[in-house]
């Protein structure tokens, strides 16, 4: 007998008559032979709404006596569902994350799953029951309620689905599936028929809050097919899977960040060790971050900028300072109302020509950007905030996201019972996690290959990197990695790579750029070493990029770029450090590696 996962959002339990909505949907899977879970979310915007209640109180709630209220929301639906399912004629009965047993770590508010019993769910489901999960919440070892993060009922979901090896499992929420950008606030978009997970899981990373990124990273390790669906209709929804709708196309989707904040760590001393000090202290306070940007340094400082939510603003801050005075960096600046844009698409890697696109989209409407970085799956920019549906709808249109491709792969044909997924969980690999959350990291390669130029000091103007990788593009120069920064004298540095028998003709080009656009030459490395990490959530796992500077620190090893993406962190070092640091990044994820 197929087992299904059905997990409703919030929308979609909003009143009782929508709950009972929901119970139908359950009542006709089980009706249709299958076992069925129920996950759920709280009613409506009762989280917002208690979290509102507790800030009237204090600023900063403790994050325990905040999962203590959040949890309370989910308690509600679950009980009414099994009340609504009850009513209807059906066994039903509703548990807790701490009944269930899903064990987390004790980080409150963005606690990680550790591991799930099945034991109660399998013994209730035997006994014919409609069995009904509270999302978003679980347990710590001391055995106090834990949340997931905001949105982490889709998280709950798939990993009940990972854990029991569920045939298949099915979000239902507010709009019809997963759409080449929200819907909400491009009204062209695209619902796609499918979506692969590494698309999935960096567009949700990115912005797009149709699921929880994590949710999408359990997906994928675990191979559960996951079909986002509207909980008001009967329609067919988006399949993430493992293959992306089209095989060529460069872009499935665009995502925004809207309310992003920039944090820049100025006149750091340049040495080994300072990248490292700065994100294993951020990483320790479990925050995000995203778009690092180390600029090439002058006079022996740096300035480091990186992003994150403009709600961890305030801690990042704090931990921001410490650091400052601790290496000696002259000063943290902050900017508020910036937003993130980003494009994904698997076929991006295979395709130059990608980022230029993206650029000259913002250009032609005036839309400047303040920072770049980009990675093999994705390209952001960093835009003002009162541009960002402007950017995002740019960004939309100049990949002709609106469009279905020719060759896209129909709707996908898995339906529940039909598909067996692979049983990962009993592979060798996975029984060596000690958290189903944990970090897997595939691969880890050394391209020797590339150079690195950096263009300095540049007066920025909207169009600047447009006009700067269009006019490398005419050489027929493959550029690979790319960040820029501005900095508050409106200057901007733009480093990218290129292969290295490619060097002199783009050096030659970029020379002329900054004789044209007044700057100081460039500046190049003509052998850097780029190493690839590659592995499922990096990004998402605070403390990756630490332990990668860390490692590399410690060694005396410098690093100049780093790119961040779910799917690959990259860095780049000195070449004659590039065998060596792989080798050391090897031995330290060693226990990590598939
Ligand atoms: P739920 O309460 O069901 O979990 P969410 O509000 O978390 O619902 O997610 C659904 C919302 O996600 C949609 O209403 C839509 O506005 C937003 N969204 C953002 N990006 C996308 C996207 N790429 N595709 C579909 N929806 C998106
Ligand atoms: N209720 C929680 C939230 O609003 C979890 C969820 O809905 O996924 O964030
Ligand atoms: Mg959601």
């Amino acid at each position: 007998m197929s087992l299904i996962i059905q997990k409703f959002g919030g929308t979609s339990v909003a009143n009782t008559q929508k709950i009972l909505a929901a119970a139908r949907k359950a009542i006709r899977a089980a009706k249709e032979g299958h076992k069925v879970i129920m996950v759920l979310s709280a009613m409506g915007k009762t989280t917002d709404d208690l979290i509102a209640l507790a800030k009237q109180i204090t600023n900063r709630p403790s994050t325990r006596e905040m999962d203590m209220l959040m949890a309370t929301g989910e308690q509600v639906t679950i009980s009414l569902m099994a009340i609504a399912l009850e009513s209807l004629g059906y066994k039903a009965i509703s548990f807790t994350g701490t009944q269930i047993g899903i064990l987390t770590d004790a980080a409150h508010t963005k606690a990680r799953i550790r591991s799930i019993s099945t034991e109660t769910m399998r013994r209730s489901l035997n006994e014919g029951n409609i069995v009904i999960a509270a999302g978003f919440q679980g347990v710590s070892e001391g055995g106090d309620v834990t949340t997931l993060g905001r949105g982490g009922s889709d998280t709950t979901a798939v990993a009940l689905a990972a854990a029991l090896g569920a045939d298949a499992c099915e979000i239902y929420t507010d709009v019809d599936g997963v759409y080449s950008t929200d819907p909400r606030l491009v009204p062209e978009a695209r619902q796609l028929d499918r979506i692969s997970y590494d698309e999935m899981l960096e567009m949700a990373s990115l912005g797009a809050g149709v699921m929880h990124s994590r949710s999408i990273e359990f997906a994928k390790k675990y191979n559960v097919p996951v079909v986002v669906r509207n909980s008001a209709s009967d329609a067919a929804g988006t399949w993430i899977v493992d293959t992306p709708e089209s095989p060529t196309e460069p872009v499935c989707g665009a995502a925004l960040a809207k309310d992003e904040a920039r944090v820049t760590l100025v006149g750091a001393p340049d040495r080994p060790g300072v990248a490292m000090a700065l994100f294993t202290e951020i990483a320790d306070a479990k925050i995000a971050t995203d778009m690092i940007v180390q600029n090439i340094s002058s006079e022996g400082r740096t300035d480091i900028s990186f992003t994150v939510v403009e709600d961890d603003l305030p801690q990042t801050v704090d931990v921001v300072k410490k650091v400052a005075e601790k290496i000696g960096a002259l000063n943290v600046e902050t900017d508020l109302g910036v937003a993130k844009v980003s494009v994904i698409g698997l076929g991006m890697e295979k395709q130059p020509g990608v980022a230029r696109r993206m650029f000259r989209s913002l250009a032609d409407r005036g839309i400047n950007i303040s920072m770049i970085t980009t990675s093999e799956i994705k390209i952001s920019a960093l835009v003002d905030q009162s541009n960002s549906l402007n950017a995002l709808q740019a960004a939309h249109e100049a990949f002709a996201l609106h469009i279905k491709p020719d060759d896209a792969r129909g709707p996908v044909i898995l339906k529940p019972g039909e598909i067996k997924s692979p049983d990962k969980l009993e592979g060798e690999y996975l029984s060596r996690l000690t958290g189903m959350e944990d970090t897997i990291i595939e691969s880890i390669t050394l391209d020797a290959t590339q150079s690195r130029i950096t263009l300095n000091g540049v007066p920025d103007v909207p169009g600047l990197a447009a006009n700067v990788f269009e006019r490398i593009a005419k050489d027929a120069v493959v550029v690979d990695m790319i960040v820029q920064s501005v900095g508050r004298s409106g200057l901007a540095n733009i480093s990218f790579t290129v292969p290295r028998d490619q060097l002199q003709t783009a050096l030659v080009t970029s020379t002329e750029l900054s004789q044209t656009l007044k700057s100081a030459p460039p500046t190049c490395n003509p052998k850097v070493a780029k190493i690839v990490v590659r592995g499922t959530g990096l990004r998402s796992h605070t403390g990756l990029a630490s332990r990668i500077f860390r490692t590399l620190s410690g060694e005396g090893i410098n690093v100049t770029i780093i790119n961040t993406g779910e799917r690959s962190i990259n860095v780049t070092v000195g070449d004659e450090q590039g065998a060596k640091a792989c080798e050391l990044l090897k031995r330290e994820f060693a226990k990590d590696t598939l």
